[in-house]
């Protein structure tokens, strides 16, 4: 993390794994294991149903809600993903798609968390850092240092999302630097360094700290581990190390 120059960010990922009637009780239970002091900003990206409920229920406790998904034509939340592997997976969205939404979402004031990252295949062949920069360059396209600002960048390597396999902190750090350079080559050293990058792919209350203390990673998006509020709030406590 770095304080000086960029956003701390933890983010969850709901998906489809809870009711609007949980949205309260959870976080009330969130707000209780809640640290006193945060060091971040938190968001709960919740399906659009749930949405409402969640700017009900966060705002008492300083969480902000976003959306799992946009239609390039429509209206969202405050913060809402885009290019999540599930979706280019099982949805076949591509890269000009995720540049057309994030491009939507800035349009309406809304903050993209841009998601990215490799399959195990392409890790395995080298490739990662080639097929991570295509993906950014080609989010990005179009989109100028201004709302660049508003952007935040989700390092999701595929092989770590829902399976238990997290990237060692060397791995994420790496890809996460390599991510900076491909956006100071586009915007310049200012803009790139504002930027929050976040790292995605089963981030729990066990291993945030060592992955938030790498100077790259500032936040998470977190899936399995947001839907248990100690262990959220456990991930959000461990933003509150010392960083630069
Ligand atoms: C995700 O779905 O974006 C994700 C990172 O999930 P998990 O934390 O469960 O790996």
């Amino acid at each position: 993390m770095n304080r000086k120059y960029r956003k701390t960010v933890i983010a969850g990922n709901w998906k489809m794994n809870q009711v609007a009637s949980g949205v309260k009780p959870f976080i009330e239970e969130l707000k209780e294991n809640l640290p006193k002091q945060k060091s971040c900003d938190i968001v709960l990206c919740t399906p659009a149903v749930m949405v409402p409920a969640m700017i009900k229920a966060g705002k008492d406790a300083k969480v902000a809600a976003g959306a799992q998904d946009v239609s390039k034509h429509a209206k969202g939340a405050k913060y809402c993903i885009v290019g999540h592997s599930e979706r280019r997976q099982y949805h076949g969205e591509d890269d000009m798609l995720v540049n057309a939404k994030a491009k939507a979402l800035l349009e309406k004031g809304i903050i993209p968390i841009i998601c990215v990252g490799e399959s195990l295949e392409q890790r395995e062949m080298d490739l990662t850092m080639e097929y991570v920069s295509y993906q950014v360059k080609a989010a990005l396209y179009g989109i100028d240092a201004s709302a660049l600002r508003r952007c935040i960048i989700a390092y999701e390597p595929i092989w770590a999302i829902g399976t238990g396999k997290t990237a060692t902190a060397e791995q994420a750090q790496e890809v996460c630097e390599g991510i900076r350079t491909v956006i100071r080559k586009m915007y310049g050293a200012r803009p790139a360094r504002a930027v929050s990058i976040l790292y995605g792919g089963s981030m729990n209350a066990k291993n945030a700290a060592e992955l938030l203390a790498q100077p790259d990673i500032d936040g998470g998006l977190i899936g399995g581990a947001s839907l248990k509020p100690v262990d959220f709030a456990a991930i959000v406590a461990a933003t509150n190390q010392d960083a630069e």
